[in-house]
């Protein structure tokens, strides 16, 4: 079999067999949520970097409705649990120098948060890429730090350092002890999750009492999200919902967190990696790019606020 062929053959096996969704977060049924938009889907297009993080945006996506009960948005039709866990286990990586500046930036905002019982016990990353934020998370004192991200080639992207603290595989509550975790992470994620509640029970049940569970997700409320409509990012055909701050309280008081608090933040990023997501035309962005890079301006960090979210919640003593 040639890479080409493989290229051809993944999509079916992303779109064959979509199943309906009722609300992930509250269960309301499908039928009584509203349109929000309508499926966008060229299966040409679908190629290794479709599942992979911070990749150039594709603006596909399965049909989404809003949620009249919790105002989550979600795909009523998509991919089973496995045919999910197969492409993000086979996505591809091209993202490091991204990652290391989004870990920055959740650290610093998280910080504030972190008391002395959590910096001494176990965390655990949902979602941990090549595990640059379990990084920020030794330096900021964690005892233990765990990692579990699907993508061999994320994983393979790790330091060497750090590998030991990351397992290959999509999150297995049952690899955990209930009760002996401290903080649970879950950024940039949760929107590609098959199943958020499943996840967010799971977390409560593993925390310790007083732990901690952080999400950074998308806020589709947000102005620039608003904005863009169908040519913002967030429109991609990896996420299963997207949130706002009401479904984020929904989802973390259902699962029984107390001392919620969901806000934006800033992301920092090099001017090349914000250019490389504007919705330009054609030649435009190329152009943009090279502009950037000539006038060595590609790596110079600026910091935006682009509809991100942190949310962080405390289980109760
Ligand atoms: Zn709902």
């Amino acid at each position: 079999m040639t890479p080409n062929s493989q290229t051809i053959t993944a999509p079916a096996a992303i779109l064959d067999g979509l199943q309906g969704r009722d609300c992930p977060v509250c269960g309301a049924p499908e039928h009584a949520a509203r349109a929000f938009l309508s499926a966008s889907i060229d299966p040409a297009r679908i190629g290794a970097l479709s599942f992979a993080s911070r990749k150039v945006p594709e603006f596909m996506t399965f049909r989404l409705v809003r949620c009249e009960t919790c105002e989550t948005v979600f795909a009523a039709e998509a991919p089973g649990a496995e045919a999910l866990a197969r492409a993000y286990r086979d996505a591809g990586y091209d993202s490091a120098e991204e990652a290391r500046y989004a870990a920055r930036t959740y650290a610093q905002a998280l910080a504030p948060r972190l008391g002395a019982e959590h910096r001494g016990g176990t965390a655990l990353e949902i979602g941990a890429g090549s595990g640059v934020f379990l990084q920020e998370l030794l330096d900021l004192g964690f005892a233990e730090v765990i990692g579990v991200e699907p993508s061999h080639d994320a994983v393979a992207a790790a330091p060497a350092a750090l590998r030991p603290h990351l397992r290959v595989g999509v999150f297995e509550p049952g690899a955990h002890r209930p009760g002996s975790l401290s903080l649970v992470c879950c950024f940039q994620t949760l929107e590609h999750v098959p199943d958020p509640r499943g996840l967010t029970q799971a977390a409560y049940d593993l925390l310790r009492p007083g732990g901690l569970i952080a999400f950074v997700t998308h806020d589709y409320r947000a102005p620039i999200n608003r904005l863009l409509g169908r040519r913002s990012p967030i429109i991609d055909i990896e996420h299963m919902q997207l949130f706002c701050p009401a479904s984020l309280r929904r989802l973390l008081d259902e699962a029984g967190f107390g001392e919620i608090a969901t806000g934006a933040i800033r992301n920092r990023y090099p001017l090349r990696y914000w250019l490389r997501l504007l919705p330009l035309p054609g030649p435009l962005k190329p152009s943009a790019l090279a502009a950037a890079e000539a006038l060595g301006l590609g790596r110079r960090s600026v910091g935006l606020n682009v509809g991100n979210l942190l949310s962080v919640a405390r289980k109760p003593l």
